[in-house]
């Protein structure tokens, strides 16, 4: 409130300010002595106080860097290579879920199937009663994931560039000097519609 009213009235001092809030001056000061050092307002002696025009932006990009994926990752649905494409199906709406995360005999990453890779294959003329999404899925090492300690913006990012919906959330785990992932989350562009709706809110 008080940013707008110093962006409508500029220049303004804080009496005028803490009039039309109905608030002691006192009151305001810790707010002003606050938005004056991050730099959002200026305030000039004998002049009043200066929207500078910094935020929104530099304020709210820096937020959105400071949340870690590991704070809005979801629960992924993880099934195995050897699962039929009948059941993935079966499985994706029993779970209300786009995008299904494969694991291999391992239990480690392998793949993930996307709603449209099922419909693919459930259009042509294949047996999926008998036909493993193994067959269907995106294979490593083709898949894009994000690590816990990444932040919201790089996994959004990884979303767009990559034009996909989800990404797996993983560990990774080197055996035999061979790279592994472990599968600990999703993050989806239902994920960051949640986050958009959260920090407009807060
Ligand atoms: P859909 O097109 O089914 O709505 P996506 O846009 O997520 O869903 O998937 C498009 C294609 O990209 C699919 O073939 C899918 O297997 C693949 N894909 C989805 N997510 C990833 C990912 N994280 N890394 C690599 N490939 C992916």
């Amino acid at each position: 409130m008080i940013v707008d009213i110093v962006r409508k009235y500029e220049p303004i001092t804080s009496e005028q300010i803490a009039d039309k809030l109905n608030l002691t001056r006192s009151a305001l000061r810790p707010d002003l002595a606050v938005l004056t050092m991050i730099g959002i307002l200026e305030a000039r002696p004998r002049v009043g106080y200066f929207f500078t025009g910094k935020i929104p932006q530099n304020l709210i990009s820096k937020r959105i860097k400071d949340i870690k994926v590991d704070n809005i990752k979801a629960v992924p649905v993880v099934i195995t290579e050897n699962t039929s494409v009948y059941d993935a199906i079966v499985t994706l709406f029993l779970t209300d879920v786009g995008t299904l995360f494969v694991t291999g005999d391992d239990g480690f990453l392998s793949g993930l199937v996307s709603r449209k890779d099922l419909l693919k294959i459930a259009i042509g003329n294949a047996d999926i009663h008998k036909m493993p999404v193994g067959i269907v899925m995106t294979r490593m090492p083709n898949i894009i994931t994000v690590t816990p300690d990444e932040s919201a913006y790089e996994a959004a990012k990884k979303i767009v560039d990559h034009q996909v919906d989800a990404l797996p959330v993983v560990h990774v785990v080197v055996e035999d000097n061979q790279e592994k992932f472990k599968i600990v989350g999703k993050v989806t562009k239902s994920t960051f519609t949640k986050l958009f709706v959260e920090l407009v809110e807060i």
